[in-house]
């Protein structure tokens, strides 16, 4: 597997969305992390069945979208797959209380982890797209031009001289060193 730079940021990436999910909070006037907030409702999903349509609804998106964070956080050796997941994760967590409660109780009410996981997801999407061949592109430019400068050179000197065997410039008429003449090489 390559190891380019976006994979390297994608891994960093991925680690700054796990710990958002467990360490920031994820709104401001609640100042419970993601984690806080999706556990509870993971470990009593009957509870949450019994909660009425609304509530329920929106704890069941709020829960795929928790799931949805963990594995984009865990799969950022795939930039793109961070990148897809924690973009659509963080879209559901976004748009729901709005389509779930038009009018209605639940407003969103972001802080800090919210805006560090939609940031990490959507840098982890330009991520993918940094597979690092514009270096390769460079560094095939240099051994060109290494090449022919190397090959300019040696051609350089690559007259011998019959007579004192001294190397003399190409196209050069008589030897530097003894002035015998030299075979015609241009
Ligand atoms: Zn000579």
């Amino acid at each position: 597997m390559e190891f380019h730079p976006g994979r390297m940021l994608g891994i960093v990436l991925g680690l700054v969305i796990l710990a958002s999910i467990f360490l920031l909070p994820f709104g401001t006037t609640n100042t419970q992390t993601l984690y806080g907030s999706a556990g509870p409702l993971i470990s009593n999903l009957g509870g949450v069945q019994a909660s009425g349509t609304a509530t329920a609804t929106f704890d069941y998106i709020l829960v795929i979208a928790f799931v949805l964070l963990i594995i984009a956080g865990l799969v950022g050796l795939f930039p793109l797959g961070t990148g897809v997941l924690g973009i659509v994760g963080m879209a559901m967590i976004t748009v729901a209380p709005y389509a779930v409660f038009p009018n209605g109780p639940v407003k969103l009410d972001p802080g800090t982890g919210f805006y560090v996981i939609w940031a990490a997801s959507v840098l982890s999407l330009g991520a993918s797209f940094w597979h690092g061949k514009r270096k390769e592109a460079v560094a095939g430019v240099n051994v060109n031009v290494s090449q022919t400068m190397t090959t300019g050179a040696t051609s350089q000197l690559d007259v011998k001289c019959p007579k004192c065997g001294n190397m003399n410039p190409s196209g050069a008429l008589t030897c530097s060193k003894c002035g015998s003449d030299l075979p015609k090489t241009m």
